[in-house]
């Protein structure tokens, strides 16, 4: 449908003036505007001196308009922005095109803030530049957040990339997001995508278990998988997953939040780690045999020097039986 435009227009009056679908705003309307603006609002002649400034104006520099006015814009600079900044905006705004931008400016305080800020010509009827309008925030913490999150994704990004693990992100579709060096050089090695493979073997491996943290997106903790290449000896890798939710960036979930999950799988290999413990494992084993081969070989000895002492016992109990039938006792011993 079709909506019948307003036209908007200034009176002398104090009251709005309806007719027609047209309103007519008092000019004072105007004024209260840019005074109660939440922007800090000056207007200058040609020449940049201020010729107006707002509450606004004064709670972000710190000067009074009494204060201000009459003085230059340049007295809020802090000579620390680049000369070539000021001589991209003066050409901008000498051809009547409005300029943005940020300024490092000075605070009455004395200390800096940074100015997110537009200047718009303003042309009397014959086109001529007669005012600058000056609209300005101060966006320090804006800009220390920015930093601050730049700075940490640039840290992680340097952590993540020159880990010694093999780190790989992966979408629900298990799709590779995101992956470091490490990772990149194991597949390399194996020639398709590790993740995949070893999500196959983890599901198998851990069946519902598997399937249940998936579905409810619960991390697993260090799993061991086996990797066996045809004709050569397997590797051994330990992996671990942890789910994480990234905030949807899109306009329309502003409102309503949606999350979107990613998968973080860190995979270190262990192959060396299960040779040694392999090697040790068998080491003991060696040993065990070694020492029962050990105790045979003694019994086995116990054994001959008990059938060779068997002779010379069997000709004493022989003398001693004839010398028993012999010799009568003069006591019976009861005992013997
Ligand atoms: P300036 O000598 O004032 O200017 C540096 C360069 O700007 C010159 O080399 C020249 O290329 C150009 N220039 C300066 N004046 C003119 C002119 N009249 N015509 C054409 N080119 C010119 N500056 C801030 O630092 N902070 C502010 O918040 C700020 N707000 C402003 C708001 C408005 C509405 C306007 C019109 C200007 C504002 N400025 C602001 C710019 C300010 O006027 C100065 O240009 C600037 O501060 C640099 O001052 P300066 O003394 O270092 O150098």
């Amino acid at each position: 449908m079709k909506r019948k435009s307003t036209l908007l227009s200034l009176s002398e009056g104090t009251d709005p003036v309806k007719s027609k679908g047209n309103v007519t705003l008092p000019a004072s309307v105007f004024r209260l505007v840019v005074e109660q603006s939440a922007l800090a609002i000056s207007i200058t002649d040609s020449k940049a001196n201020i010729l107006y400034a707002n509450s606004a104006f004064q709670r972000v520099t710190g000067y009074t308009p009494e204060e201000i006015i009459g003085c230059n814009e340049s007295i809020l600079s802090y000579q620390m922005t680049p000369k070539s900044v000021y001589d991209t905006l003066w050409a901008q705004i000498s051809h009547q095109q409005p300029w943005n931008g940020i300024l490092v400016n000075r605070h009455k305080a004395g200390h800096c803030y940074l100015a997110d800020l537009t200047i718009t010509p303003i042309m009397d009827n014959e086109g001529r530049t007669v005012y600058y309008l000056g609209m300005h925030r101060d966006v320090t913490e804006m800009h220390r957040l920015e930093r601050q999150v730049q700075n940490q994704k640039a840290l992680i990004e340097s952590v993540v990339a020159s880990a010694q693990v093999a780190i790989v992100l992966l979408d629900e579709q298990e799709q590779v997001i995101l992956d470091n060096q490490a990772y990149q050089k194991l597949n390399g090695d194996f020639g398709q995508e590790l993740a995949h493979y070893l999500l196959t073997v983890l599901r198998a491996q851990l069946g519902a278990d598997f399937e249940s943290a998936w579905r409810d997106k619960h991390n697993i903790s260090i799993q061991e998988v086996r990797y066996d290449w045809p004709d050569r000896t397997p590797r051994w890798f330990s992996c671990s997953l942890s789910w994480f939710e990234e905030q949807d960036p899109s306009i329309d979930a502003f409102f309503v939040p949606r999350r979107q999950p990613y998968l973080l799988m860190v995979i270190q290999e262990v192959t060396a780690l299960k040779r040694q413990q392999e090697d040790i494992r068998m080491n003991g084993l060696r040993m065990l045999l070694a020492e029962q081969e050990r105790i045979q070989s003694l019994r086995e000895l116990l054994l001959g020097v008990l059938y060779q002492l068997e002779g010379p016992l069997n000709v004493f109990s022989a003398a001693q039986r004839l010398l028993g039938r012999c010799e009568k006792p003069v006591v019976q011993n009861h005992y013997l």
